[in-house]
């Protein structure tokens, strides 16, 4: 995922700190412990929800345009470049099971109305414009799905939100930030994406 543009990239704007946010999740994390069942459902849902979006997005998708492909070509193998796939729509929307996890207490669910872009595989979904950054920050999440597999990348983000309780901690967030940062302070410069995507 990435976050809105004028919000540093991938992180929701929520409107309140990430101690408040970290504060109110492990709050709620005393209340309401998931059990290992529960927790592997989640993954399961999330796995479900991924796949799902990836096929309902694909057919209104294009491919990178050349000055993309340019832009991004020194970060990027030809496999990947080639096999993404670019959706926009208007308002990104929150996954279903969002509604009970709100009721069983979670509060600091990201909610996809803040998000600039999500990427369910290989094809990326964005309500903000396509810039180089934002490309950038996604692609190292298709990567990412290309490494581990989709279900193991939903295990892995789920696990990793319920254990830092923020997700912007979330280790495959974490990579994809620091790699878009490097990428902003010198695009010119090749990043090896495919050795830094899933090292954590
Ligand atoms: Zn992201």
């Amino acid at each position: 995922m990435t976050r809105h543009t004028s919000a540093p990239v991938c992180l929701p704007n929520m409107g309140y700190s990430t101690q408040v946010f970290r504060r109110r999740y492990i709050q709620s994390m005393k209340r309401l412990p998931l059990t290992p069942g529960q927790i592997a459902e989640l993954i399961s849902n999330v796995a479900l929800f991924i796949e799902e979006q990836r096929q309902a997005h694909a057919p209104g998708s294009r491919a990178l345009s050349d000055a993309e492909r340019k832009q991004l070509a020194v970060h990027f193998s030809v496999d990947v470049l080639d096999g993404v796939c670019l959706a926009r729509v208007k308002h990104l929307q929150n996954p279903p099971f969002y509604t009970e996890l709100e009721s069983m207490g979670f509060q600091n669910l990201p909610p996809f109305r803040r998000m600039a872009a999500v990427t369910f595989v290989d094809v990326i979904v964005a309500q903000d414009e396509f810039t180089s950054s934002l490309l950038l920050h996604e692609l190292v999440h298709v990567v990412q799905y290309r490494e581990l597999g989709l279900q193991r990348f939903a295990e892995l983000y789920v696990r990793g939100f319920l254990e830092t309780g923020e997700y912007l901690s979330i280790p495959l967030e974490r990579v994809a930030y620091h790699l878009e940062g490097l990428f902003r302070l010198r695009p010119d410069l090749a990043i090896e994406v495919e050795k830094q995507a899933t090292s954590f």
